[in-house]
């Protein structure tokens, strides 16, 4: 399926793209947003100003999270704005903490997936006035590891440079912000068997990262770690025959677990399901997750459960659920191009209006990792094979983040 790419989102279920490029006036979008930003942090000692002629504020404080490659992540967001009336040449963004690189290896030329709003490609020049979104998946070895506070070096050249005030080539150091003490939730899988496929995973710069949409004044990240799941068949297919008959994706139908106990807050049950092979056109954004539950998990905690099967969900807005019960069943409506199940944990009940929380499964095996994206993409839009990453570190996980393109077998705890 096309929609594991970057460039084209048909199937999340909220087409981030589409909802940045209907906000094309940067400068208006700067202005309903900025104050929404999470504060920074303070810092330790004053200072004397220092001219920053490109702006950066996190979308929200980064929440560690521990992932399959065995290392800690923290994936979030840099909102950018050129003020110069000018182009800027964006060289460098590097995460800092206590006046060090975060990652390493590290080159001042390390620049991380920019987008203009609008914009279907990464960038390397900001224009004059305009804004821009950096997608950063920071990463150290354990959790000792993780700082209490980042910030980021920003390395630019300005096309037209005005000594001393505006050098030709800077280095500044913005966007200080205070790491979350907020720890990922763990929970049980939604899903139950072998070879659940994780697409559009994190912590890459898939469709569901890429879904940063203007909502109510500000934007929202819902679906930073949200996964959509597929089941390969044995012999590593999604689909066998006919792609536009949900009876060839042999998964279809299958039972959709609670993660957790929690309230039911939300249900919709009785949206179709169009055909297979293709988007539906003409949805509104209350029916791009299609059938759903919404879970209150506590906490400020909620599990986003999407494309269900008409009908398929018995319970009511209110029922609690146990850890493990079967909620309804997987299914192809909604904004999917093929039947499968978006799940996501967010900060709150609204799917779109909400900001996009890491979890940890609490057990299960990594049997695989699906070799690349031009594979996935032979899997899910031709029906071919899946081929296999080797040197993956396979077997049982706990307490771990899946990350796209990961292959597992879960097995849900009784409910
Ligand atoms: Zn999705």
């Amino acid at each position: 399926m096309a929609y594991l790419t970057r460039k084209n989102s048909i199937a999340l279920i909220f087409v981030g793209a589409a909802f940045v490029a209907s906000c094309s006036d940067a400068q208006d979008m700067t202005q309903a947003t900025s104050s929404e930003f999470a504060a920074t942090a303070p810092s330790s000692s004053p200072a004397l100003a220092v001219l920053t002629p490109v702006t950066a504020a996190i979308l929200a404080h980064p929440i560690p999270v521990t992932a399959t490659d065995g290392k800690v992540h923290l994936a979030y967001e840099l909102f950018l704005t050129n003020t110069l009336a000018q182009p800027v040449n964006l060289r460098g963004i590097v995460p800092m903490a206590d006046g060090a690189p975060l990652q390493s290896p590290i080159t001042e030329n390390l620049l991380p997936w920019v987008k203009v709003f609008g914009a279907t490609e990464p960038i390397t020049i900001l224009g004059p006035g305009q804004s821009a979104l950096a997608w950063l998946d920071v990463t150290v070895p354990s959790p000792a590891d993780i700082p209490e506070v980042m910030e980021h070096r920003i390395s630019l050249q300005v096309t037209s440079p005005d000594p001393p005030l505006l050098p030709a080539d800077l280095t500044e150091t913005v966007a200080r912000t205070a790491v979350s003490t907020k720890s990922a939730i763990t929970i049980d899988p939604p899903l139950k068997g072998e070879n659940w496929l994780d697409g559009n995973g994190c912590c890459s710069v898939t469709a569901h990262r890429g879904a940063v949409s203007p909502l109510n004044g500000q934007l929202f990240a819902p679906e930073r770690f949200a996964i959509d799941y597929v089941q390969l068949t044995s012999d590593g297919k999604m689909f066998n025959g006919d792609r536009t008959s949900v009876n060839s994706y042999p998964y279809y139908g299958t039972d959709v677990y609670a993660v957790a106990a929690g309230k039911i807050v939300s249900i919709v049950n009785d949206l179709p399901e169009p055909t297979p092979g293709a988007n539906p056109t003409g949805l509104t954004v209350e029916q791009y997750g299609g059938n759903h539950v919404v879970q209150d998990l506590g906490d400020g905690r909620f599990a986003f459960y999407a494309h269900l099967q008409t009908g398929s969900v018995p319970f009511k807005i209110g029922d609690n659920l146990t850890a493990g019960q079967s909620l309804g069943k997987l299914g192809n409506s909604g904004n999917t191009d093929a039947p499968h199940l978006h799940f996501h944990i967010m900060d709150g009940p609204d799917p779109l209006a909400s900001n996009g929380l890491p979890f940890e499964i609490r057990s299960f095996d990594l049997t695989n990792q699906i070799a690349n994206m031009d594979n996935l993409a032979d899997v899910t839009d031709t029906g071919g094979a899946a081929q296999f990453a080797t040197g993956v570190a396979t077997g049982p996980r706990s307490n771990q983040m899946p990350l796209t393109l990961d292959v597992m077998t879960y097995d849900v705890a009784a409910g």
